[in-house]
């Protein structure tokens, strides 16, 4: 099996509270792995450390079979990201953004690499426009072109669809089946749209107050707590105190 993310008893604490308590788990090779869980979970700390914007307190993070403390540049260029805690700078255009990007991974071929995006993303009519003028949508798709231009391996996307419309959230989430298909990469999702979930992971994890509660394809979670579908899993794991598991 060829994991490209491996997880081992991954903890953080902020000064006293336990973000995350310990939790282990792998991404294989053109794997989309959903993560879920309620505010506070601890989602957003996870995709930090896998990011490498905060160090962990114990446990192991590897990608691509290397860790952070001894390869920290080669793990960057391999990775990419969508916040919705950081935006692109607003006063350059479109093409700015994803130029000065591009530079900043050292992009070989960045024209035509900024062509391929914005052919598959419908960029074509954002390109001279200045970021800060888009709408949310626009904005989103542009994020995500920015987080594609190194050609990453992994790509971390924390709510990637939350403010598009169902036809673009639709577009955009054919796009990322095709290019994970395509171009064999690990895509870890953290999300509240439950149907984009079911859709795009055959695995997920369900994170509560720093730990794994539970894991599974949608379906066996599904059938496991004898729910009619995703959303009523969810709530119900959110709710129960997961001691009860
Ligand atoms: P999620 O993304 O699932 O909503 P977070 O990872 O943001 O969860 O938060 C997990 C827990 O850690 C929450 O209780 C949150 O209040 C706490 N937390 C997050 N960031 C910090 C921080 N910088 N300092 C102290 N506590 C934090
Ligand atoms: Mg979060």
């Amino acid at each position: 099996m060829n994991y490209l993310v491996e997880v081992k008893n991954l903890k953080k604490n902020y000064s006293s509270k336990e973000a995350v308590r310990g939790i282990s788990f792998n991404i294989q090779e053109e794997q989309i792995l959903g993560l879920l869980g309620p505010n506070g979970s601890g989602k957003t700390t996870t995709i930090g450390m896998l990011l490498g914007l905060l160090k962990p307190s114990a446990g192991e993070i590897k990608i691509d079979k290397m860790n952070f403390e001894t390869n920290r540049i080669d793990i960057l260029s391999k990775i990419n990201f969508i916040s919705p805690y950081i935006e692109l700078p607003k006063k350059l255009t479109v093409k700015q953004n994803l130029t000065v990007y591009g530079k900043l991974y050292n992009i070989k071929s960045l024209k035509e690499r900024i062509e391929y995006l914005t052919e598959k993303l419908r960029l074509d009519e954002l390109l001279n426009r200045v970021t800060g003028e888009l709408s949310s949508g626009q904005k989103n798709r542009v994020s995500l072109a920015k987080a594609l231009v190194n050609k990453p391996k992994v790509l971390f996307l924390d709510e990637p669809t939350a403010s598009l419309d169902p036809e673009i959230g639709d577009f955009v989430r054919s796009f990322l089946e095709t290019y994970k298909k395509e171009n064999k990469i690990s895509i870890l999702l953290a999300s509240h749209n439950m149907n984009e979930v079911t859709r795009l992971c055959k695995s997920i994890l369900m994170m509560k107050d720093g730990v794994i509660i539970d894991k599974g394809s949608p379906s066996d979670l599904i059938k496991k707590h004898g729910r009619k579908n995703l959303e009523e899993v969810f709530l119900k794991l959110s709710r129960n105190n997961h001691e009860s598991y």
